[in-house]
């Protein structure tokens, strides 16, 4: 094979190497195979067969049915509808009768009953049945699952410790994956601050993903290279290969170690300016490597990740101990607890399926717990409740848009406060509230939301999406996904500037903040605090300790008369190219090279198109 087709260029989004097994895993959309069936007797085999399927169905939904919280009548009902449209004429009538007159195999029959129903369905006037459309799918492909006897856990085929290929990986996934098996993960969808990404930098695994080709030209079984930190795949690697790759391993290791020595002390640089760096954490486990990388508390605890891993809706006392015991393990450090941040690419398998056409523009996050507000205010039991235990717990609402936004979830805070005084059920009555600052709308109003909050924290992975106007998780544009941008610059600065005037703390917990490449900037930009995957901790600290904030302010008064982020990047690779040129060296200028490779793979996109 030539060496063309033994590399694979991706988007490296969590460093470091991983040399093993690839485990190309098969888990494309369910296959339907289409079959005749050759005698009667085996008409009424596939009868019984489909007819068991619905069975399963039905009773699976009853248990859902039946772990579900009373208070989440919505998604109950919605079960109902599912259980309901199992049975509904168009589709059972309909697939046995075409197994019956047609002779052929059940998944065959439903897939034709499940389009002409929803062919029906949507020709209709009435709004509400149009709108069940989605379920139709969602139920059939139940039945479908029950018919093909679909493995429900990806990764149980796994045996050994392996570097898993998949076509994507849902955040629920990659939560779930046994990282003590997987040295590596390769996926041919995603960008660096897709949520899987996230989570495979918080657990330290070596992550590469947006490599459109892997799945199919990794073969199954096969020792590759992963490098997480340039998105470089090696196919069938040369004994020359395998042993360069090891040495840097080792070294990346060694690098590593050294600086974790001093993460422990405070971030301060050698003027004497301190700040904050803290630990991004998505599970309670993590807790342990923010701690060992010298955490100085948890800036964002996306506490949707919790609910992602089940099958069903954890109840409030389960939420309460959770909280509860991180914020006593974190002690005397803060918590900061974001309230739920479901929807878009983070769903829960208890959670309704929305049929939304633009999700990241939809009913996610802050909004979606402002509709359903018994789920909200379940949290903000559980949150409130555990905050008496350290008085460490801070409170952060997502993705809001502007004070409106802001002041009605302060009112369901405000309700839930008050339904605990009446039971006297204690809680810590000066929990520090904040915001994060997400979307441009609420950078234009970040003078306003300050007067509402204790404290703001930017979200840049948001911001960036919303202020280009570019789907994060999305590796077709991926190389616009530019956290310098001079708007983007421009948005953090605005915002610090409102925070400061109204004298509350901002902080930044965008995957921008654990880039050691950017430290110069963001202290330019005078945040407070640095919050990031536990792992990124001791190399921004260590270059914290080595810059000056005089420096970086003049950096950064220089980078914002740029146009553009090329021109930002080049400016920025100098200086580290001058202070700290080990970091480019080992580092191999990572998210500068990785830019380079997207924009060749833009040209090439063309090239392919015009051939
Ligand atoms: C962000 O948007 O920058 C952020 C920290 O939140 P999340 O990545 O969970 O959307
Ligand atoms: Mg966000």
């Amino acid at each position: 094979m030539d060496t063309a087709h033994r590399i694979i260029q991706g988007i490296g989004v969590s460093p470091g190497i991983a040399i093993g097994k690839a485990y190309v895993l098969n888990r494309s959309r369910i296959v339907v195979p289409q079959t005749n069936i050759l005698d009667e007797d085996s008409v009424d085999e596939e009868c019984e067969r489909f007819e068991a399927a619905i069975s399963k169905a039905e009773r699976d939904l009853e248990d859902l049915k039946q772990r579900v919280h009373p208070d989440f009548k919505e998604h109950i009902k919605l079960l109902e509808v599912h259980q309901m449209i199992l049975r509904d004429r168009l589709i059972y009538g309909e697939t046995l009768q075409l197994i019956r007159q047609e002779w052929i195999n059940a998944q065959w029959a439903l897939v034709r009953s499940l389009a002409k129903a929803r062919e029906r369905f949507s020709s209709l006037d009435d709004e509400y049945i149009r709108s069940r459309v989605a379920d139709v799918d969602a139920a059939g492909e139940r039945v479908l699952r029950n018919l093909a006897g679909r493995e429900e856990d990806p990764f149980q085929g796994i045996r050994e410790r392996v570097i898993l290929v998949a076509h994507d990986i849902s955040p629920a996934d990659a939560a779930q994956l046994q990282f003590d098996r997987t040295l590596g993960l390769l996926t041919d969808m995603g960008g660096r601050t897709s949520h899987t990404s996230i989570v495979a930098r918080s657990l330290n695994i070596p992550a590469i993903v947006g490599a459109e080709q892997s799945t199919r030209l990794v073969p199954n079984g096969e020792i590759i290279i992963l490098d997480g930190t340039t998105g470089r795949v090696i196919i069938w690697p040369t004994e020359e290969e395998i042993s360069h790759y090891a040495s840097r391993q080792e070294e990346l290791e060694n690098y590593h170690k050294q600086i974790t020595r001093w993460a422990h002390l405070p971030a301060r640089t050698l003027d004497a300016h301190s700040l904050k760096v803290e630990a991004n954490i998505e599970l309670q486990e993590e807790i342990v490597a923010a701690k060992d990388n010298g955490a100085e508390g948890i800036g964002l605890f996306r506490t949707e990740f919790f609910f992602m891993n089940r099958e069903e809706l954890p109840d409030e006392e389960i939420l309460y101990h959770e909280y509860r015991e991180l914020a006593e393990l974190m002690e005397p450090m803060w918590v900061t607890l974001r309230t739920l941040d479901l929807g878009a690419e983070k769903l829960a398998n208890w959670f309704p399926r929305l049929e939304e056409i633009n999700p990241a523009l939809g009913l996610r996050s802050i909004r979606l717990c402002l509709y359903y507000r018994d789920l909200f205010k379940m949290q903000l039991r559980a949150i409130l409740r555990a905050s008496t235990a350290a008085k460490n717990i801070r409170l952060m609402f997502p993705l809001v848009s502007g004070v409106g936004e802001l002041l009605e979830a302060r009112k369901v805070l405000r309700e839930v406060q008050e339904e605990l005084l009446r039971k006297r059920i204690p809680f810590d009555g000066d929990m520090p509230v904040g915001v994060m600052i997400e979307v441009p709308s609420a950078v234009a109003v970040a003078d306003m939301l300050a007067k509402e909050v204790d404290f703001f924290s930017i979200g840049t992975n948001d911001l960036i999406q919303y202020s280009i106007g570019i789907d994060r998780a999305n590796e077709h544009v991926a190389y616009l996904y530019e956290p310098l941008h001079p708007a983007v610059l421009r948005f953090i600065k605005q915002t610090v500037e409102a925070g400061h005037r109204a004298k509350i703390p901002v902080s930044l917990c965008g995957e921008m903040a654990g880039e050691p490449l950017f430290v110069p900037i963001l202290l330019g930009l005078e945040l407070d605090c640095l919050s990031m995957n536990p792992r990124a901790i001791p190399r921004v600290k260590n270059l914290i300790a080595r810059s000056r904030l005089k420096e970086c302010r003049r950096f950064v008064k220089k980078a914002l008369e740029r146009t553009t982020a090329q021109e930002i990047t080049l400016l920025l690779q100098e200086i580290m190219l001058k202070k700290f040129p080990e970091e480019l060296r080992l580092f191999e200028l990572d998210a500068v090279l990785t830019d380079a490779a997207l924009h060749r793979k833009m040209r090439l996109g063309r090239d392919r198109f015009r051939s």
